[in-house]
């Protein structure tokens, strides 16, 4: 049975810790670690998660991407497991657009990230993927991968008046 995990907020240590590379995939502790997350994240209503977040410092993450209210042009992506990975190009050209984050309730703050990259990573049955992304994905690839260097998204903005409040967020986009 799967379990919703709690989520670390800004402050533990955990949040601040490099995470330790993932040796033995197959082990039981490994797989529903990365059940109770893929849980965690869709019961949240979050576009990914990673195991910092849920206080196991492992190099594990989980995207997962559909449209909301704060993300209306978000594509669809069926949630998946990324086990150690390391992005192996990223595009000169940079994209700012807005992000939150669990560990950060109630805040939300512009972004600078790399519009694309091309990343290596091994998925939950031990496999090895090569692969680029994009936009959006590539944005939430780069936010989760940050978690696993101990940064969160604050540590990018470039200037603190692109910080908001959730609520204030929430007026400005309706009003525009
Ligand atoms: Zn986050």
């Amino acid at each position: 049975m799967s379990r919703r995990l709690q989520i670390a907020q800004l402050g533990h240590p955990v949040i601040r810790r490099k995470a330790d590379d993932v040796t033995d995939i197959s082990h039981p502790a490994v797989q529903s670690l990365i059940d109770d997350m893929l849980l965690t994240v869709a019961e949240a209503g979050g576009m990914g998660v990673a195991a910092p977040q849920v206080y196991e410092s492992k190099r594990i993450i989980i995207l997962c991407s559909r449209p909301n209210a704060r993300y209306p042009y978000a594509p669809e992506m069926e949630p998946t497991a990324i086990i150690n990975p390391e992005i192996t190009w990223r595009s000169t050209e940079m994209e700012k657009d807005w992000e939150g984050c669990l560990t950060v309730p109630g805040l939300r703050g512009l972004v600078p990230r790399h519009r694309r990259i091309e990343a290596r990573y091994l998925i939950r049955d031990g496999q090895p993927v090569e692969t680029g992304f994009d936009g959006f994905i590539a944005r939430v690839f780069q936010h989760e991968l940050d978690h696993l260097d101990g940064k969160v998204f604050l540590d990018r903005i470039e200037d603190p008046v692109e910080i908001m409040m959730e609520g204030e967020w929430q007026r400005m986009i309706a009003d525009r």
